[in-house]
């Protein structure tokens, strides 16, 4: 239910209860941001362990360092991060400052969507998806890697949600999307193997563009695919500047892929009307 709708159909008007309506928005602004860091805190666990096949529930937070358990007040979202001074309570072994910001991300994420599409059920899918891409990207920037893990079950949940109506999508939307996906990445993949006789585009960015096409369909794959490459490109070639040589495969895709399904699902539909609007189509 959007709590817009839930606060007009209240009819709101004097300020007494203008006062209430603020407190309950901020109060609901801190629990969902609250919620968004603890998931920041399993995404981080996910990004460490899925691609050493570890398992995400157990054991318990350990120190990769010393082995000891963490105990849960030194597991606090971004807080122990600060009080704890960035260092392991029993050897002092730094902790990368990549896990707060992974929470803060995590945080920040849960905090858009609510603001974009309210308390609904699409929200939440919308930020399962968005916290599935986090995974994913970090996942490939460390191991060069596309956990399958993540992208085939993603496919199916995202296709079944779609049958039901979620995001306000058919089921054949989704599957267009999928096939529109994989198909375009596969397509280029062969082109490119044809061409070179050399594996380019790894499987792994083939099944996440299929997932990806399950969840915004085949308008949003055209958007993906168009902010991926453009920034994919624009990364590579300041990095090419920088090390002053090819660094072709080097860049992992994954991230760029990301970055443009998170983007469609923000603007894609605002660029989509801004562009029919000056072409008139
Ligand atoms: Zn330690």
């Amino acid at each position: 239910m959007n709590i817009n709708f839930f606060f007009s159909a209240l009819k709101f008007k004097n300020k007494k209860f203008k006062k209430i309506k603020t407190m309950v928005y901020s109060f609901i602004e801190i629990i969902i941001f609250i919620f968004g860091l603890c998931i920041g805190s399993f995404i981080n666990v996910c990004i460490y362990r899925l691609p050493i096949s570890k398992s995400i529930v157990h054991p318990g937070s350990l120190c990769p360092n010393c082995k000891k358990p963490i105990r849960f007040y030194d597991n606090i979202p971004v807080l122990s991060y600060f009080l704890l001074r960035g260092r392991c309570r029993h050897c002092s072994t730094p902790i990368s400052c990549r896990y707060p910001l992974i929470e803060l991300i995590s945080g920040f994420f849960a905090l858009f969507i609510l603001s974009r599409f309210g308390l609904i059920i699409e929200g939440l899918i919308y930020y399962v998806f968005i916290a599935s891409l986090i995974i994913i990207t970090f996942v490939d920037i460390d191991h060069k890697i596309i956990p399958d893990v993540i992208t085939i079950p993603g496919m199916l949940v995202f296709f079944v949600l779609a049958s039901f109506g979620i995001p306000a999508m058919t089921y054949k939307d989704s599957i267009i999307g999928l096939l529109a996906g994989g198909g375009s990445l596969l397509a280029v993949a062969w082109t490119y193997h044809l061409i070179t006789q050399k594996n380019g585009m790894g499987g792994g960015d083939i099944k996440l563009l299929a997932m990806i096409g399950t969840i915004v369909g085949w308008q949003g794959v055209i958007f993906t695919i168009f902010v991926a490459s453009a920034a994919g490109t624009l990364v590579g070639i300041l990095m090419m500047f920088r090390t002053q040589q090819s660094i072709k495969l080097a860049i992992p895709f994954g991230p760029f892929l990301s970055i443009g399904a998170v983007g469609y699902i923000f603007f894609g539909s605002k660029i989509i009307f801004w562009y029919f609007d000056i072409f008139g189509a």
